[in-house]
This record gives C-alpha cells, sequence and structure tokens, in this order.
C-alpha cells in the first residue's frame, strides 16, 4: 500500500516541529504535509529531559513540553496536527528512500513525495561502538529521547542513595549529574578530558 504527499519531514524532532508550524503559517492544504518519525510522540523540546524532566519534585511531562507556537504559547500537541490537516506518522521508522522515484520505504508501507526535508538529527554513541557489551543492561542507561529519559527516572527512583556514573562530561552529562544528585544519587563523571566540558 503507498500513500502520496506534497511534503515529506523524515525525523520528528524540534527541526521538525518547527518546519510544521512555518508550513501552517504559510497555509499548507490539508493532506499535503506529513511527519514521519520513529519516536511515539510528537515533536517535542528534547532539553527537557536532562532538565525538568529528571526533576524529584513536580517533574516536567508531555504535553508540556512538545514544541511550541511561541514562548508560553500553545503547544503542537497531536490536535494541532490533526487540526492542520498534518499527517503525523509515528512510532514508523524509514527503512530506505529511493531518490529517483522520491520513495520511502517505511517498515509497515511506502510514501510518495514530491519534496523531501531530512530532519534526522543525531544520536547517543552506544557502548559498543567504544568497543564496550551491555547496552541492553536493565542499569545502563541513555539520554537521547522520552524512552531514555523514563527508564533513567524509574532507575532514580529505585536507587535512592545509590551510585551513579555519568559517561561523558559536556552539558547533557553535567545536567544529568546535578539532577541524579537531586535525586539523592552519589555521582562519579567519568571524561577523557582535564576538566569538564573541554570543547565549550
Ligand atoms: C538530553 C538532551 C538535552 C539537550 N539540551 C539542550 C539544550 O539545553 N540546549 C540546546 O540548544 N540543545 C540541547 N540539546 C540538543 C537539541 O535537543 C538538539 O540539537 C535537537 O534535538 C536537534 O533537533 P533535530 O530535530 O534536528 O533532531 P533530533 O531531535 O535528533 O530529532 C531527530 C528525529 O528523527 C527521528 N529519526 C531519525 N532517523 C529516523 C528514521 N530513519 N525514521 C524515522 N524517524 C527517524 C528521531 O527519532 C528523532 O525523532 C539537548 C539534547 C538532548 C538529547
Amino acid at each position: 500500500m503507498g500513500r502520496d504527499f506534497v511534503y515529506v519531514i523524515l525525523g520528528g524532532g524540534v527541526a521538525a516541529g518547527y518546519a510544521a508550524l512555518e508550513f501552517a503559517k504559510k497555509g499548507v492544504s490539508h493532506g499535503e504535509l506529513c511527519i514521519i518519525s520513529d519516536e511515539p510522540v510528537a515533536p517535542y523540546e528534547r532539553p527537557a529531559l536532562s532538565k525538568g524532566f529528571l526533576h524529584p519534585e513536580a517533574p516536567a511531562r508531555l504535553p508540556g513540553f512538545h514544541t511550541c507556537v511561541g514562548a508560553n504559547e500553545e503547544r503542537l500537541t497531536p490536535t494541532w496536527y490533526t487540526k492542520h490537516g498534518i499527517e503525523l506518522m509515528l512510532g514508523t521508522r524509514v527503512e530506505f528512500v529511493d531518490t529517483r522515484s522520491k520513495t520511502l520505504h517505511t517498515t509497515t508501507e511506502f510514501i510518495t513525495y514530491k519534496f523531501l526535508i531530512i530532519a534526522t538529527g543525531a544520536r547517543a554513541l552506544k557502548l559498543e561502538e567504544m568497543g564496550i557489551n551491555g547496552s541492553n543492561a536493565e542499569n545502563v542507561c541513555y539520554l537521547r529521547d522520552l524512552g531514555d529519559a523514563t527508564k533513567l527516572v524509574k532507575m532514580m527512583r529505585m536507587c535512592r542513595g545509590g551510585n551513579a556514573i555519568v559517561l561523558g562530561g559536556g552539558y547533557i552529562g553535567m545536567e544529568c549529574a546535578a539532577s541524579l544528585v537531586m535525586n539523592k544519587i552519589n555521582v562519579t563523571i567519568v571524561f577523557p578530558g582535564s576538566h569538564c566540558s573541554k570543547h565549550f
């Protein structure tokens, strides 16, 4: 089965959310634009995941940090996309792009487009890519998406008073370490340089 769109945004992060907002402002017609994301929720502000989402008191939760129309204004919830006739294909991974026939192959169907916007962002480096096994262990957490942050919150609740190692001394590592301390967990940060955030 295949479907046809004028515009397809591949990826469901902030770039996709704000691009959709600009399309809506310019008056895209219903059914012209589709966002395909392998995440299960509409685009959200990823920075919340290493900050408010990890707080022990009054933590940030969706829909409170979906991408938004403007500061403190309407959030782009799934209802907003429906209202503007923008198709949200969530939990859908694009496996292959054929740019000659302008076709995307997803896990379940193929989609044709006139214009493709690639907004696939970045991902966390896995332990295995550093020559270490263990990514799937229950007590190993990454912090890139909502699923990762949800697992981390669960671990923090189970391990109050325990010890954690944060691998990475950049902004996200340091914010994560601060949140772990707020959750009463002792933290050791491991990083290769002489001090944290040496690139900044
Ligand atoms: C925990 C954390 C905290 C951060 N804090 C800050 C901050 O304080 N300030 C700041 O400026 N930046 C921060 N960042 C960085 C910021 O979030 C990124 O720059 C931003 O997310 C980039 O947005 P993006 O839409 O380009 O890509 P991404 O957010 O990476 O989104 C890419 C999307 O594409 C999807 N995707 C990828 N491949 C496929 C595929 N084949 N099929 C379907 N979908 C696919 C992904 O699942 C994802 O939804 C933080 C990042 C993280 C992880």
